[in-house]
């Protein structure tokens, strides 16, 4: 690190497909001033964008399968190398399996920052759907919206900006399924790699969104820098 100051401890989100891993990291992220990393925007916008990367990822994420280790690994390496992640950053939706994990400890060291502290957002299977079916995206912003739980004032418009709401292609149902399936058998094992390094905060992720960050802050605040396992 260039400043010689010690980075901040960088904080992982884990938590099934619609648990509010998005909502939360880019409340907290605001709150704490440093970057959100969400691997599946990046993804997005690779294919909106029609990149050579977004052309090998499109069929795979529409499909609600992971795109590879190496190409989601070297992705976020050359993200956190940018200058302005020395004062900590937020990854969400990334590590998804268990050699993410293990190569994203290595991207750590690298970089100089210490391991990871991970969040685990617990939901029950109900409440994923109806959130995965009510979610809908700022086209310009990103804020993102649920029109049972969080509608925005005016019908399709994002209340800060205007921008169009969209929902997601890969929100359909029978994708909904396969990345409820994938995320049992390649993510889920993750909870257990973190929570046996102690480096793991169980959170009650059926609160409405808004609590959830109040309560979410002061606990993150007290846990960084710790070795920890929390319930929310
Ligand atoms: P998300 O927005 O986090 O739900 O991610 C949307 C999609 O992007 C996933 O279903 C995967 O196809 C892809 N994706 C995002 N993050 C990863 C990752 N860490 N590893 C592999 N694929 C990913």
């Amino acid at each position: 690190m260039a400043s010689g100051r010690k980075p901040a401890r960088p904080l992982v989100f884990l938590g099934a497909p619609g648990a509010g891993k998005g909502t939360q990291a880019r409340a907290l992220a605001q709150h704490r001033g440093v970057p959100q990393i969400a691997t599946g925007d990046m993804f997005r916008d690779h294919v909106a964008r029609n990149t050579p990367l977004g052309q090998q990822a499109k069929a795979i994420v529409e499909r609600g399968e992971l795109v590879s280790d190496e190409i989601v690994s070297a992705m976020v390496a050359e993200r956190i190398r940018q200058p302005d992640r020395a004062g900590g950053f937020i990854l969400d939706g990334f590590p998804r399996t268990r050699t993410q994990a293990e190569r994203l400890d290595e991207i750590l060291a690298e970089a100089g920052f210490s391991s990871a502290l991970a969040i685990n957002l617990q939901v029950g299977y109900d409440n994923l759907i109806r959130r995965i079916c009510g979610r809908r995206t700022c086209s310009v912003c990103g804020e993102i919206y649920n029109i049972f739980d969080r509608p925005p004032r005016v019908q399709g418009r994002c209340d800060r900006d205007g921008g169009e709401l969209t929902a997601r292609a890969d929100d359909r149902e029978e994708v909904v399924r396969k990345r409820l399936d994938t995320y049992e058998q390649q993510t889920k094992p993750l909870v257990e790699f973190y929570r046996q390094r102690g480096a793991l905060l169980e959170v009650d992720g059926e609160q409405a969104p808004e609590e959830l960050t109040r309560r979410l802050i002061p606990l993150v605040e007290s846990a960084v820098g710790a070795g920890v396992e929390r319930r929310a």
